[in-house]
């Protein structure tokens, strides 16, 4: 089998990068998120990352010429060879389309896209309640999910954490927006062509993963 090509898909706060990074420890893909790239970008101040800033603090999308981009250049690295989880990443049917021309390109296709299906209502408060270790990314919420020992990252002991400009209560209303308007018509796309699986991403972190996981173990080990 080629290395699996997992997409997570599911509205700012689902648990998409949560997961994600259990995955790759698990199983050994690589995780993608677009987010985590654009952010990079922002912070190093490339063309990209100017064009992109004031699009992402105002919780819209930035434009697929510049996410397919920065995806096209972090394939093309050789760990993707490991398999892959998209993570934020498609959000509109041009990203979805260019993905499979790409795959193609490449012998492959999407070996699942999963929707982590949530509340609205809920993804504000799991999203304005984030923050992360800013040694080693790992993330925390203020109150599903805290350091075992308070102020201290559990993965690398760093004291500093950090808080995204992007996560307070009125940005979120407008990205959810931008997911039901962009990115939720991509879940007929991917049922469309049989690749779609649903999990119920509501219940406490652990519950997600194992469903989660059994996915992955069945389409991708
Ligand atoms: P996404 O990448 O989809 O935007 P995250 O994985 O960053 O979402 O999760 C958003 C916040 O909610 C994080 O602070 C995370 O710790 C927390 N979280 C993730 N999954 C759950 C869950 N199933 N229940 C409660 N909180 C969760
Ligand atoms: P995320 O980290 O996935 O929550 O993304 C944060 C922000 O980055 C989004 O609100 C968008 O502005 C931008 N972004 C991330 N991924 C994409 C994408 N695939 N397409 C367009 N914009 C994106």
């Amino acid at each position: 089998m080629s290395a699996p090509v997992l997409i997570l898909l599911g509205p700012p706060g689902a648990g998409k990068g949560t997961q994600a990074r259990m995955l790759e420890e698990e199983f050994g893909l690589v995780q993608l998120s677009t987010g985590d790239m654009l952010r990079a970008a922002v912070a190093a101040g490339t063309d990209a990352g100017r064009a992109a800033k004031a699009v992402m603090e105002a919780g819209a999308l930035v434009s697929d010429e510049i996410v397919l981009a920065i995806l096209k250049d972090r394939m093309a690295q050789p760990d993707v060879a490991r398999g892959i989880i998209l993570d934020g990443f498609p959000r509109t049917d041009g990203q979805a389309a260019a993905l499979d021309a790409l795959l193609a390109g490449a012998g492959q296709k999407v070996t699942a896209a999963v929707s982590l299906e949530v509340d609205d209502e809920a993804m504000v408060g799991r999203v304005s309640g984030r923050y992360t270790c800013a040694g080693c990314g790992e993330g925390y919420h203020d109150e599903f999910k805290r350091p075992a020992s308070a102020g201290h990252c559990d993965k690398c002991g760093s004291t500093a954490f950090k808080r995204r400009a992007d996560d307070n209560a009125e940005t979120v209303r407008e990205r959810l927006k931008a997911y039901h308007a962009q990115t939720a018509p991509l879940i007929a796309y991917y049922d469309t062509k049989g690749v779609l699986e649903r999990i119920d991403a509501m219940g406490p972190i652990a519950a997600v993963r194992d469903a989660l996981a059994g996915i992955v173990g069945r389409v991708a080990a």
